[in-house]
């Protein structure tokens, strides 16, 4: 018999399993359909955000950043010690503990909310039928009231520098190296790269960033971006922009790298290289030529403000569809979709979607840059506060960056808050959630903020748009 569902999710990413979830919640008969196996062969839900993105990536900054503040942060908290080592097998096998206990969570959650959890690949096909291929090989076709779509993205290859995973490594290899690579090279110096450089920069690699762009960090505030690139380069980065890689070759177990550059041609050798350009969706064999779902002309599945693709009933979400390649972008489209499914009028806040870079110091933002908000012509007042001056930054011995708060200059709302130092993405959440409620910079600063902590940057900031600011001399008078 034909199993029918009210709705049916096709990818246990972020994105469609809590949308499969959500569903579930509101009374929905859900399926999720998933192909995804670990290194074990069992399904493995959670997409790549906890298998080979967010999660694991997120696993290794944290160890790699801890070794390198043993190495060279304990001393000037009297904390002696020698000959700290790092075991790398042991910190892969920590991240991968980590993912093994997140994505059974996954499944524990999908037993617990009642969703049907389908292994195999899923297929959309017309009539909002969908074709689901079983690891045997297997077909089966079930039924559905509702269909969304969440294959979700793959990095991006590119022909100078085709990956097989040994020397020439994409993201997912990038976090399953074994040893540390002496010279490291990131072709593209955006969120993945940085952060997958920085891992194994901290553990002791030479790491070069060849970044094709002239500018860095091009989406952050231009304060922001400027500071991160002088602290990064401290750090050891060499990054280097306006080179472009053309080409590469295997010699063995090293790869010697041909970039293009102000100066002409360049090559440059390294152990190991990571190819972070940039991710794309993931389409292939989801759509048959029938099912009246469009793509757009990048690739990505059409859809509305909603999420609506063309096919009522039919739905996409995450990094398949329009806008930011996040996993809370995507989770929050899925809760969307599954509430609109019900009957109510949920919608997202696309202007609020944070950013967030991992690297040390952090680095977010949300809301619009300066140079953005310039550029649409509209006046503002920008307050900074530096967390050298800040108590809390100097006890942690944390204190390189600071809080931009930019509000408009007419009504004094809060239009964007960037912050580069400790806890960026934390505090700049704070800042989502107030321009959320359409704060002014002058009702964040009336707010109690606990003392002594790192958020009492993020008031200071709003103090200082209108020249109020305490704890720091203010560069506009009231
Ligand atoms: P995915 O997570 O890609 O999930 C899609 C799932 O669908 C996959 O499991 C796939 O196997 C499955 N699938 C695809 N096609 C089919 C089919 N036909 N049938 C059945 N199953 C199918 N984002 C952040 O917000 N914060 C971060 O810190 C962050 N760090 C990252 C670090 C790295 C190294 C990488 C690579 C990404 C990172 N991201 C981060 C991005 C984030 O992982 C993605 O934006 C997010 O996972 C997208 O969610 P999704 O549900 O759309 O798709
Ligand atoms: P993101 O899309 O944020 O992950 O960033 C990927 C980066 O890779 C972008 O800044 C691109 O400019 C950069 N990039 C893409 N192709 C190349 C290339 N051939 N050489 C160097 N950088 C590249």
């Amino acid at each position: 018999m034909t199993q029918k569902f009210d709705v049916v999710v096709i990818g246990a990413g972020p994105g469609g399993y809590v949308a499969a979830i959500k569903a579930a919640q509101l009374g929905f008969t859900t399926a999720c359909i998933e192909k995804y196996t670990d290194k074990e062969g069992k399904l493995a839900l959670g997409g790549t955000c906890l298998n080979v993105g967010c999660i694991p990536s997120k696993a290794l900054l944290d160890s790699s950043w801890k070794f390198h503040e043993a190495q060279d942060g304990f001393a000037i908290h009297g904390i002696n010690h020698a000959g700290v080592t790092m075991d790398v097998p042991a910190m892969v096998g920590r991240k991968a503990n980590i993912v093994k206990g997140l994505t059974s969570g996954v499944a524990t959650l999908f037993k617990a909310n009642g969703v049907t959890s389908i292994q195999g690949h899923g297929k959309l096909l017309a009539g909002k039928k969908v074709e689901v291929t079983k690891p045997d090989g297997s077909v089966e076709v079930i039924e559905a009231e509702n269909v969304i779509l969440a294959p979700g993205s793959r990095p991006i290859d590119i022909p100078p520098a085709p990956v097989d995973q040994n020397v020439i490594v994409d993201s997912t290899g990038a976090l399953e190296f074994q040893s540390v690579p002496k010279r490291l090279g990131v072709i593209g110096a955006g969120v993945i790269g940085l952060e997958l450089g920085s891992v194994w920069s901290r553990l002791g690699a030479e790491v070069t960033v060849l970044e094709a762009l002239d500018t860095f960090l091009m989406a952050a505030d231009t304060a922001v971006s400027k500071e991160a690139l002088k602290t990064l380069t401290k750090q050891g980065l060499d990054i280097k922009l306006g080179a472009r890689v053309t080409g590469s070759k295997v010699n063995g177990e090293e790869v010697v790298v041909t970039y293009t550059d102000a100066k002409g041609e360049q090559t440059i050798t390294f152990d190991k290289l990571i190819v972070a350009v940039g991710r794309r969706p993931v389409t292939t064999d989801l759509l048959a030529a029938d099912c009246g779902v469009t793509l757009d002309e990048r690739g990505f599945v059409h859809v509305d403000d909603h999420c609506a693709t063309t096919v009522p009933g039919v739905y996409a979400i995450g990094d398949v569809v329009r806008g930011m390649m996040l996993a809370h972008k995507a989770s929050e489209e899925g809760i969307m979709v599954a509430e609109r499914i019900k009957g109510h009028k949920a919608q997202m806040n696309y202007d609020l979607i944070p950013s967030v870079i991992y690297t040390h110091p952090e680095i977010a933002w949300v809301g619009k840059t300066e140079q953005a908000l310039k550029a649409e012509g509209v006046e503002v007042n920008v307050g900074t506060f530096p967390f050298a001056a800040s108590g809390r930054a100097m006890a942690a011995n944390d204190t390189g960056g600071f809080v931009k708060v930019i509000a408009d200059a007419k009504t004094d709302r809060v239009l964007g808050v960037h912050v580069i130092g400790p806890s960026a993405a934390e505090l700049v959440q704070q800042g989502a959630i107030g321009m959320e409620f359409g704060t002014s910079a002058e009702d964040l600063g009336m707010m109690v903020f606990s003392h002594p902590t790192l958020s009492e940057a993020l008031h200071e900031a709003a103090l200082a748009v209108n020249g109020t600011a305490i704890h720091i001399a203010n560069r506009k008078k009231r």
